[in-house]
């Protein structure tokens, strides 16, 4: 067959039988979102709205936030757009936000944990959207918080959610604690998208941002590939979408792994998602699920890609 062809594929994103994994775009502005409305995405399964806060000496005002918010959502009518609220703080750290000095600001006051600090923050913002949500009634509006630790953080996110008027609430799988109670927290939620940079960062108590410890923070780590598996797990008995929205799901073969374990949508960056599409289209489900348990049951990181590897169909 010819692969250059078979690139320019714009179907939906399925197995070679037809299991359905939908593929959505990563997005981080208003650009991003235009650029990528212009492609075969099924939609957006990662709207990182810092853009709107970092550069800014004070909160942007309700009114330009639900402006920006609608622009990315009218861009997507007639398609999916999961937004996640702020995640600042760490490797994101907000000049008007994160003002105490942490020693440790990748385990401290960010993400969802700022709302504790300063609820108004939040409040704003999901009322910010909940008005791009109303203005938009073509687009399917999803909203989701970042660094979630707990089923209790994830029941007040979906109240403080349902409150301003969204309805369709999840939260970020990043921390391990929460997939390995998988099943509690997403009784709170609607659905899950796992956060494959940080999950590993915490499961392997290291830094993303630190090049030395690229070999431990490595994706295929069987240790992340289990707490992801039992998400995964969690949300089929529970009946509710576990997506991946981390960089693992931007790599073909991880892609397969993650289809096999039962994730129904991978978000990435659009260039990524040819090479994902094609890689499914060949493979069939029950392949997938050979090789995620092959990934699973391999000593280290470098065997789990190569037991993944060795099982590929010539195509891919
Ligand atoms: C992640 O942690 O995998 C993720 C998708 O979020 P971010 O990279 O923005 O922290
Ligand atoms: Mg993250």
């Amino acid at each position: 067959a010819n692969r250059s062809r078979l690139l320019d594929d714009t179907e939906p994103g399925a197995t070679a039988d037809g299991h359905r994994v939908q593929l959505l775009a990563n997005i981080g502005t208003v650009a991003d979102a235009e650029q990528a409305a212009a492609t075969a995405v099924e939609g957006v399964g990662l709207f990182r709205t810092e853009f709107l806060f970092l550069d800014e000496s004070e909160e942007p005002t309700v009114d330009n936030q639900a402006e920006a918010y609608r622009q990315v959502l009218a861009a997507f009518a007639g398609r999916k757009v999961v937004i996640r609220t702020l995640d600042a703080g760490a490797d994101k750290p907000l000049a008007f936000a994160n003002t105490t000095p942490e020693e440790n600001p990748a385990l401290g006051i960010r993400a969802f944990r700022l709302a504790r600090r300063n609820p108004q923050l939040l409040a704003h913002q999901l009322e910010a959207l909940a008005r791009a949500v109303a203005d938009t009634p073509q687009t399917e509006a999803w909203v989701m918080a970042p660094m979630i630790s707990t089923a209790d953080e994830a029941k007040d996110f979906r109240e403080m959610a349902n409150a301003a008027g969204l309805d369709h609430v999840g939260i970020m799988v990043e921390v391990p604690a929460v997939a390995l109670q998988a099943d509690r927290v997403l009784t709170n939620v609607q659905f899950a998208s796992i956060g494959t940079n940080d999950l590993a960062q915490y499961t392997m108590a290291s830094d993303r941002q630190l090049g030395a410890l690229a070999d431990l923070i490595d994706r295929w780590q069987p240790a992340v590939l289990k707490l992801v598996a039992q998400t995964a797990a969690a949300g089929q008995r529970l009946g509710r979408p576990v997506g991946v929205c981390g960089e693992s799901a931007s790599d073909p073969l991880m892609a397969l792994v993650l289809a096999g374990l039962g994730i129904t949508s991978l978000s990435m960056s659009i260039a990524a998602v040819p090479e994902v599409r094609f890689a499914l289209r060949h493979t069939t489900l029950d392949k997938c699920q050979e090789m995620a348990r092959a990934a699973l049951d391999a000593a280290d990181a470098k065997a789990a890609q190569e037991a993944v590897r060795s099982r590929v169909t010539p195509e891919v």
